[in-house]
């Protein structure tokens, strides 16, 4: 292919503005370059044979230590150029504010303009969000686009130090902004108040450089992976649970989050943080090396994780790393890819939209309450297996979501209230149960709602 030179790199290639050169990645094409171009070439690599950090090398206009750096793979009809990176003047301000960070090799000027020119989206200002943003603020990244639709609530603050008390109530997006806003105040954050869909994210993600995904649930994640694949951006993606936190980074052309997981787990056997519980400082740890893997895609510093999963077990503070393994049979990444745009991920994780309670199976802890003197209302509790000598609802009968359908105890013609720890599990329950023929109706925000409102249960 022919490597187009800019800004005076011509000059040290004998004056040819282009250079024929090969190589599948962009470690052979550069080494094919320096051994063509000697001069130049002792320009594109460091000491340590590293791509030195004032070589600016763009695969079809993208920044390649976005796509791997060295690693980068490339494909035949690529247009690739090579030219010195353009720096820019630093206020003051500014080099006081990175001071330490710059004086690191792998870092540097080049390294710090970089990341002042770049765009980052987080998704979900919550356990992992709030600390990767908080982060990515503080060094320097230009542009940080946080996208969150839901609000505040006091049961986040334990694990998403972005907010504060008084921000209980408020959308997470606005609340997170005005924090890092306050943090930095050279860095441009915006705020989307609403949830990533099949609809929107193609438009929020398609001019950002890098995703860092925060979210929690399956349906997100599925799309996220998708949409960065579709866009060719490097998806950060972490998950934290109990005491383990998992972090993964997906580089363009080297598979992908549905390389490793085709198919979603049926629809709630694998517990939210809500149901199961998240140690708040495992969010701050995960998050962290997000916005730490985020700096390094930016910066080009070290090796990307990319191609990795790094498992951290918060209780023995161990920590593993996994190879990844591209699948080339993927449905999104592989070569001929056999999904190439956005599907309805609720429908592809077997779920519900998160608001499916507008649509009238769900009813408010007042209402259930006005019905507790109906002798006719059934009363299920869904919650799982495990959760089967946990109090619950007077009167309730209690059977797994998992195993509803499987040998009736409820009446087909009276009513149900379904109910969960917090109404997402029972929202499911009663959604099958509606299209079973029996009317069904989820306790909102389940047995979290119903002991707040301090309603008792059986011990
Ligand atoms: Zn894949």
């Amino acid at each position: 292919m022919d490597v187009r030179l800019e800004g005076g790199f011509a000059a040290l290639a004998d004056g040819g503005e282009s250079l024929a050169a090969d190589g599948g990645t962009l470690e052979e094409l550069l080494t094919s370059v320096a051994e063509r171009a000697p001069r130049l070439g002792r320009r594109l690599f460091t000491a340590q044979g590293l791509l030195a950090g004032e070589v600016d090398v763009r695969v079809n206009g993208v920044d390649a230590r976005l796509l791997g750096g060295l690693r980068a793979v490339l494909r035949p009809e690529d247009r690739v150029s090579i030219g010195p990176y353009p720096l820019k003047a630093m206020t003051p301000r500014e080099a006081e504010r990175y001071a330490r960070q710059m004086i690191l090799a792998e870092i540097g000027a080049a390294g710090q303009a970089r990341l002042a020119a770049a765009r980052v989206a987080v998704i979900g200002a919550g356990g992992l969000g709030a600390p990767a943003a908080t982060y990515l603020a503080a060094a320097g990244v230009g542009h940080i686009v946080i996208i969150d639709g839901d609000r505040v609530e006091r049961s986040n603050l334990h694990r998403q130090p972005v907010h504060h008390d008084a921000d209980v109530g408020r959308p997470k997006a606005e609340s997170a902004a005005d924090t890092l806003r306050a943090l930095n105040p050279d860095v441009a954050v915006t705020a989307v108040s609403e949830f990533l869909t099949a609809g929107n994210a193609l438009r929020i993600l398609g001019d950002c450089d890098v995703v860092v995904n925060g979210s929690d649930n399956f349906p997100t994640r599925y799309l996220v992976n998708d949409a960065c694949v579709l866009l060719g951006r490097p998806l950060v993606d972490a998950s934290i649970l109990r005491f383990e936190g998992r972090l993964a980074v997906y580089l363009p052309r080297m598979g992908c989050y549905r390389c490793l997981f085709p198919e979603p787990p049926p629809p709630g056997s694998v517990p939210s943080c809500a149901e199961a519980g998240v140690i708040g400082a495992l969010g701050g740890q995960m998050g962290s090396l997000q916005a730490l893997e985020t700096v390094k895609l930016i910066t080009g510093a070290g090796e990307s994780l990319g191609g990795h999963m790094l498992v951290y077990d918060a209780l023995t503070g161990e920590q593993h790393r996994f190879a990844l393994t591209a699948d080339p049979h993927c449905a999104v990444c592989g070569d001929p890819p056999r999904q190439t745009s956005l599907v309805d991920y609720e429908a592809f994780c077997g779920v519900l939209a998160p608001h499916a309670a507008q649509e009238g199976l769900g009813i408010a802890v007042p209402d259930a309450l006005a019905l507790r003197s109906d002798a006719n209302v059934q009363w299920l509790d869904v919650r799982s297996a495990g959760a089967i000598d946990r109090p619950t609802i007077p009167g309730a009968m209690r059977v797994p979501l998992e195993e509803l359908g499987q040998g009736e105890i409820l009446d087909r013609g009276r009513p149900v209230v379904v109910f969960c720890e917090i109404g997402r599990r029972s929202m499911l329950a009663a959604e099958r149960l509606g299209r079973d023929g029996i009317a069904a109706r989820s306790l909102e925000g389940g047995i979290v709602a119903w002991t707040a409102a301090g309603l008792e249960l059986t011990p």
